[in-house]
Formats: C-alpha cells, structure tokens, sequence
C-alpha cells in the first residue's frame, strides 16, 4: 500500500536536492585563489544541494580561508602537499579521484579552462564516466545544455552516470559571491601517487591589464591593424582608456600583430564582456563563436558590409586608422 503523497512538487524537488551533493574545484596559484574558478560554486548552486570546494598545494592556509567564506559553500576539503602545486594531472587527478569517491559527491564541477580541461578528462576516465564539458546551463540533476560546433548548435545533454564530472564555460555562470560563507575545514585524503612527469618551468605573459578571461572591458584587434607596430601604437591606447584588457582576432595573432594568448574565438578564449569593441576584425563565425555572449558589441569597420555588423550593438563604418585614436582621446577628455 503506498499511502498518497500530499507533499508539494517543490516540496519533492527540494528534498530530492538535499540528497545531491556537489564538489567545486577552486584553483589556486602560489597561494591565490582563482577568482574565476568560483563559477563552478555558482553552477553548484545552480544544481541545488550540498557545496564542497576542494584546495590542493603547499602554503594554502589562507587561500582556503577565503574559499571557506564564500557564499553556498558549506565544506571545505584541503590537501596540503607541494606534489600538487602546479596541478599535474598525472598526480592531482587520483588525488580528486580519491577524495571524490571518499565523500561520494553525485556532481563534481570545475571551469573549462586550462587547469580544468587538463584535470577532468583524467578523473572521468579514474571514475570511469563520461565527461561533460563546457556547460552553459543545468536544466536538471542529469541534464545539461552545451554548445557544439563553435556555438551554432546548443546540445542537450543527458548522463545516466552515477557521478557527474562537469566541466562549465566561465562565461555562462558568474563567480560565487567571495563573502557570505562559513564553510567547514576539512583534510582530505592524500594518495601521494608516484609520478614520471616533471614539471620544469613555464613561461607565462605577465601584463598589468585585466584578464582577458574575466575582464568586464574588452578592446580587440584583427588583420585591419596592418602590422604589430600598428597594433601596438592604436589598440592598447584605446584600451587604457577604457581600463580593458586586450583581445585580438586569429589573423591577427597569426600574423604575429598579437600574443597567442590574447585570441579571442573558436580556438581562442571565450569572453562575455559588458563592452567588446573591436576594430578591423571582419566577424567570422570563428571568431564570434568566442565573444558573441558580450553584453554590448561595439565595431570599427570600413567594410559597411562585414559581417560583424550583424551581431554588433553599435557600429562604425570607417577608417580604424582615423577612428580609433579619435575616440581614444574623447575617452581621454
Ligand atoms: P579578416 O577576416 O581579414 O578581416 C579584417 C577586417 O578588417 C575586414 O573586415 C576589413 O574590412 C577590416 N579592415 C581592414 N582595414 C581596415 C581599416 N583601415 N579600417 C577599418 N577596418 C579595416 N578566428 C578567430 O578570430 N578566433 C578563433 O579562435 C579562430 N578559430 C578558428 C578555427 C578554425 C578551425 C578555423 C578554420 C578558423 C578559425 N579562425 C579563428 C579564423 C577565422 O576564420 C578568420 O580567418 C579570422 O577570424 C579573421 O580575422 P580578422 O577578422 O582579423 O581578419
């Protein structure tokens, strides 16, 4: 006999989020709390349920402090162990393996970025599930959207895995609140897995500009900057002036005007800034597929019929040369 439920199906859903208990891979380097990675809390809070964040490396007492204060997060599990400082997956993803079978999370989150994307494939193939990569919404417990094909198709993907590794797109979910929170410190367990792989150096471009990544300004460049010393002398100006970081087309990085690590696009960064404006950039799907998502599109073109003028807010149909250190110093007054 089963007696008739007289609970409410909100009531239903969030009993059933009660049971769901999510992980949150935060990022730290030498010390420092990714700010980005606190997207994964946010599509943790997004899916309901128990938040945990995980922190691995050496000297991250106070990185996981802050952690432990931001808002949603009700656990935080630690392993202090240099091994883990530069997150090889060769040792960090038994260590997340571990500690995700130890506390039996159903869903495990982490930003499609370099650190994620060189993590989670490891851990799904440790679990042995499928990864789920680069969401952009949750629609249910099982149920996720992504985009395909550089952004023209959207897939609605469901998991019938019993652990859920996910990695997010940064841009579709914003950063967990950093205040708000009063998470429980815990030690997680430590596999201390030998390794072959050596971490040696890393060469990294410093800049004192906003991430490109996270920044809510973006001033980009493409092939219409002509050469390197052009780029130079008319976008980072213009991008002083508006305190935004700097992005650049593929053309324009291929032909050596910009830092591959400044691409914007399909094979570049994603980016959703409030303002993206561009300059000689002709808009291919490639390049859109990496910043379509901007609050407002602004471009400079002298070609009225450039394809970027279809997805731009505002547009300027001129010579970039003439336009654009014109409007760098009205910004300047
Ligand atoms: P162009 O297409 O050459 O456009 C230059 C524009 O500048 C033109 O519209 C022109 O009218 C304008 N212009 C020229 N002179 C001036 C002037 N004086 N004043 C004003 N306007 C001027 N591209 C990316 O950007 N990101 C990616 O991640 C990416 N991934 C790719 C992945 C694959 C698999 C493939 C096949 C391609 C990819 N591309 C990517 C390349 C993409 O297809 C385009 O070739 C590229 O985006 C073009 O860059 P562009 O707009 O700077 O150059």
């Amino acid at each position: 006999y089963l007696r008739p439920s007289k609970t409410s199906n909100r009531q239903q859903l969030s009993a059933f989020a009660r049971l769901l208990s999510s992980l949150a891979v935060l990022e730290q380097r030498e010390g420092k709390l990714q700010s980005a990675s606190l997207s994964a809390v946010t599509a943790a809070q997004k899916l309901g349920g128990s938040i945990t964040g995980f922190i691995a490396g050496s000297g991250i007492r106070s990185v996981v402090e802050e952690a432990a204060k931001v808002e949603g997060v009700e656990k935080i599990v630690m392993v202090e162990n240099s091994a883990y400082d530069k997150a090889l997956p060769e040792s960090y993803a038994p260590l997340l393996a571990e500690n995700i079978k130890k506390e039996g999370f159903t869903h495990v989150f982490a930003g499609h970025s370099a650190f994620g994307k060189n993590l989670m494939p490891r851990v799904s193939a440790l679990l042995d599930v499928q990864q789920i990569s680069d969401i952009t919404a949750i629609k249910g417990e099982d149920t996720f959207v992504r985009p395909t094909y550089a952004g023209n198709a959207i897939l609605t993907v469901q998991s019938s895995d019993k652990i859920k590794i996910i990695t997010i797109r940064g841009t579709a979910f914003a950063t967990a609140e950093a205040e708000g929170g009063s998470a429980e410190i815990t030690e997680g367990v430590d596999p201390k897995v030998e390794i072959e792989t050596e971490w040696l150096s890393e060469d990294l471009a410093k800049s004192n500009r906003p991430d490109l990544a996270t920044a809510s300004k973006v001033v980009s460049g493409g092939r219409g900057l002509k050469s390197k010393e052009d780029f130079d002398r008319i976008i980072p100006p213009l991008a002083d002036a508006l305190g935004a970081a700097i992005g650049a087309s593929r053309a324009a990085v291929d032909s050596g005007f910009a830092d591959n690590s400044l691409q914007v696009g399909q094979t570049g960064k994603n980016v959703a800034p409030q303002l993206y404006l561009c300059a000689g950039i002709s808009g291919a799907i490639q390049h859109l597929a990496g910043m379509k998502d901007s609050k407002v599109i602004a471009a400079i073109n002298k070609d009225a019929d450039a394809p970027i003028f279809q997805v731009a807010d505002v547009g300027l149909i001129g010579n970039l040369f003439d336009k654009v250190p014109e409007l760098t110093e009205k910004l300047k007054q």
